[in-house]
């Protein structure tokens, strides 16, 4: 068993750390005194200029096939590469890269929402989620009803990120109420001027998403993505695309985090010391760094599945629960290290306070993924001993 790099990871990993540090990580005071205005970490036209440098060097479409002029990297060195850009809560993505179910568009569809996706000249954004059905996605009710050659989709759909600024939406309507989740949920490709409507919603954290609301929009059968009636399958594979690459962003922002307590518990003195020598910081800092390694080596070893080509489902819900519940627990003895300071808006341990809550929430959340995981054993789908059997 070899838990080394290749000299090609270390290498492609060194190059993000060192472009975090040199462009993203001076930008974090910005970013901060935005956040307190209320307005975005990064304009859209910034964040382009940032992908554009990366693309210099040829980071661009981490995870696109390289026929499509990405990079088609493995999902370990995509999640090396997360972990990375999550040492900073600057809100980077790497530019080149479309959602996965895009490329299940036929050729007329790629050239109008996959390629210019890619190239960034468009922005989607996935809807499933409704005010009644989050957790439960198989309860949709937003519906898509033929007329003529057209279908007329009306509902609402709520927490779309890039909502607002999302040209087009894959948007998740039932066709056949019979069939529902089973063969009765299609996807549609719907442009923003097609009709649909969004409307922000305030969050705690800078990835604000919006509710959509389908009032009798109009839409040819052409715009249906992949089958009709086979929506909910594409809707899975979305979501299921990269589960374990949410645990490896807080990785980053959990090597950032223990290192501010480390540093901050060395210098600071109290009754005559630094809290360093103290017991209490010392079990807090031990904790962290226990569960930080385990958080590693559980989102490695799904990325690790992913690239065997291995059911890694099961893998993946581990590494998401654990990571989501862990990384809450370090920045939250992060912030206790720091005391009065943790609280302020001084430090940006308050920020990643909020932001890392949303890990326990989307994409399912701690319970869902409590449920998947508990299934699996009880039905036997899984043994107990994991991949090693
Ligand atoms: C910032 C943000 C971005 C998002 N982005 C998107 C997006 O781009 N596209 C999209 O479609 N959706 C998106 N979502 C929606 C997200 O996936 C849902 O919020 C999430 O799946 C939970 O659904 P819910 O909010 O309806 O909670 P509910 O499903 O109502 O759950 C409420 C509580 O009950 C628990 N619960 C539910 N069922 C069970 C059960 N069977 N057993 C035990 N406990 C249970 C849940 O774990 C939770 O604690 C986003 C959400 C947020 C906050």
């Amino acid at each position: 068993m070899d838990f080394s790099l290749s000299t090609e990871e270390r290498e492609v990993r060194d190059w993000v750390r060192t472009f975090v540090q040199r462009e993203l990580m001076p930008l974090e005071q910005e970013v901060l005194r935005r956040e307190r205005r209320g307005e975005p970490g990064l304009t859209s036209d910034e964040l382009t200029a940032l992908q554009l440098k990366a693309k210099e060097s040829g980071f661009w479409g981490v995870q696109t096939p390289e026929e499509y002029g990405g990079m088609g990297l493995s999902a370990v060195m995509t999640a090396l590469l997360e972990a990375e850009l999550g040492r900073t809560f600057v809100p980077f993505r790497f530019g080149g890269a479309a959602d996965n179910i895009l490329f299940h568009a036929n050729d007329e569809q790629k050239e109008r929402y996959l390629l210019p996706t890619i190239s960034g000249e468009r922005k989607s954004c996935f809807a499933i989620t409704e005010p009644g059905a989050g957790s439960d996605a198989k309860n949709i009710r937003t519906s898509a009803r033929k007329d003529g050659a057209d279908w007329i989709i009306n509902g609402e759909k709520t927490f779309i990120t890039g909502g607002n600024e999302a040209d087009f939406v894959m948007v998740f309507a039932v066709t056949d109420p019979e069939k529902g989740a089973n063969g009765g949920v299609t996807c549609f490709l719907v442009d923003r001027d097609m009709g649909w409507k969004s409307e922000p919603i305030d969050t705690m954290g800078e990835w604000g998403p919006a509710s959509l609301v389908f009032d009798n929009v109009r839409v040819p059968e052409s715009q249906i993505l992949g089958e009709e009636g086979q929506g909910f399958a594409l809707a899975m594979q979305w979501i299921g695309r990269g589960r374990y690459l949410l645990p490896a962003r807080a990785i980053g922002s959990c090597e950032r985090l223990i290192s501010m307590a480390i540093e901050h518990a060395n210098t600071r003195e109290t009754f005559g010391a630094p809290i360093a020598t103290r017991q209490a910081i010392q079990w807090m800092i031990a904790d962290s760094g226990v569960e930080l390694e385990a958080l590693r080596w559980l989102v490695l070893h799904a990325a690790w599945q992913v690239d065997s080509g291995m059911d890694s489902r099961h893998a993946q819900s581990i590494a998401k629960l654990y990571g989501g519940i862990k990384a809450n627990e370090i920045v939250d003895r992060v912030l206790q290290i720091h005391g009065g300071m943790g609280y302020t808006r001084e430090l940006p341990i308050e920020r990643w306070y909020r932001e890392l809550r949303l890990l326990r929430i989307y994409e399912g959340t701690d319970e869902i993924q409590r449920r998947t995981i508990a299934r699996n054993l009880l039905k036997g789908h899984v043994k107990i001993g994991g991949a090693l059997g």
